[in-house]
């Protein structure tokens, strides 16, 4: 097959479809990758790095779309990209249609075969290639609190692990799932104070049993959270409920009454945050103060750094990518229960039943 990788054209979207190391499986199996002229430059692969693993590069976005059977990138086709899809073609990408009646119109006017990474299935109903994503922002999390407790920064000048004979910052993570558990191997790493609250009492004994007693469980009530929340350094907010927006777990009067210089970091704030007082922020302006509290809010924490996002992304994206190229859609869905929910637009039908409802589509 011929797979093509344009450069992202969202703006400050650095990753990359596929990374050299990619390409090479797929040129290793004998098919052929078109790579768009300086894609990798956001992750340190320049055109060389492409070519040495067999690919082959073209100058424009539009060749790559010509030349390629199947697109493999990062983000949703922005207008000019969707512009370019024929019915012939196989998109491989995050897609996120259910708030977008503007790109699911037109994929569907397409004809082509869109398959999003958000919506294959893992053996216990995860969604593993959201995971790597949620990963590398829990890890982040507290990267950016730690910096944000910085006085320089509006902090109240607290090193995170403290240093012999001075305590570490007290840590809160609301929500011990994929974001919260790496926010805590951090956060426990740095020699933080940690305590996590989770609603599923299961998730609270696993990462018991998995971190044992330097780690803090705690169902979560308001009465505790708030208790905690008042006493902390870092909040970090991890929680998801599916197909809903995060509850607003910390009120506005809470963080009037948080210690003065303390920090909240609001992960959820891609479902519309889990504090009262959280909006959305961007890379180039990330924080704000409210009542004296340190708020961080970016949307798209992985874009910050995109060569270990493309590479945790590529690891779990291509084993998909490969078998769509060795067998072709629909069959290396049909052969695969856990990958066929991917498929979100078919032959100018809706294919997925939440954003069909989502958008009033025929399913
Ligand atoms: P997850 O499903 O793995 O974990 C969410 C956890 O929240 C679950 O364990 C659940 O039991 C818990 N929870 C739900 N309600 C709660 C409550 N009231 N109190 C305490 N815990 C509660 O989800 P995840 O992958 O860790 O993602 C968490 C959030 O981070 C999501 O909103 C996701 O979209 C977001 N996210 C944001 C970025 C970013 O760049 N800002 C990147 C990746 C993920």
């Amino acid at each position: 097959m011929r797979i093509g990788v344009p450069k992202e054209i969202k703006n400050h979207e650095y990753r990359v479809g596929l990374t050299p190391d990619s390409v090479r499986e797929f040129t290793a199996r004998g098919h052929e990758v078109w790579v768009e002229t300086l894609a990798g430059a956001g992750i340190g692969a320049d055109d060389a790095a492409y070519e040495a693993a067999g690919a082959k590069i073209l100058s424009t976005a539009s060749e790559v779309f010509e030349t390629a059977q199947m697109i493999v990138k990062v983000k949703e086709p922005q207008a000019e990209e969707r512009a370019r899809l024929r019915s012939d073609h196989i998109l491989f990408t995050y897609l996120h249609l259910a708030p977008d009646a503007a790109q699911t119109a037109d994929l569907v006017k397409s004809g082509a075969t869109c398959i999003a990474y958000e919506t294959v299935l893992g053996k216990d109903g995860s969604l593993p290639l959201l995971a790597p994503m949620s990963q590398v922002a829990g890890r982040l999390s507290v990267i950016a609190g730690a910096k944000a407790l910085e006085k320089e920064h509006g902090g109240s000048g607290t090193l995170i692990g403290g240093v012999p004979g001075v305590a570490p910052a007290k840590v809160v993570v609301i929500g011990g799932g994929v974001v919260g558990s790496h926010a805590i191997t951090m956060a426990l790493g740095l020699g933080a104070d940690v305590t996590v609250f989770d609603r599923n009492v299961s998730v609270l004994s696993e990462l018991s049993l998995t971190y044992g007693s330097a780690l803090k469980t705690v169902y979560s009530t308001k009465a505790a959270l708030e208790a905690h929340v008042l006493e902390a350094d870092l909040v970090v907010g991890a929680v998801l409920v599916a197909g809903a927006a995060a509850p607003k777990l910390v009120t506005a009067d809470m963080v009037k009454r948080m210690k003065p210089g303390s920090v909240l970091v609001d992960v959820a704030i891609d479902q519309g945050g889990c504090f009262e007082t959280s909006h959305a922020t961007t890379h180039s302006d990330p924080t704000y103060i409210v009542d004296e509290v340190v708020h961080y809010c970016v949307a798209n924490m992985p874009g910050a750094v995109p060569r270990t996002s493309t590479y945790a992304l590529n690891n779990v994206t291509l084993p998909f990518a490969l078998a769509l190229a060795d067998k072709g859609a629909p069959q290396a869905l049909l052969d695969d229960p856990l990958f066929l929910p991917g498929l979100n637009v078919h032959q100018g039908k809706v294919t997925c039943s939440a954003v069909a409802e989502a958008l009033g589509y025929e399913f």
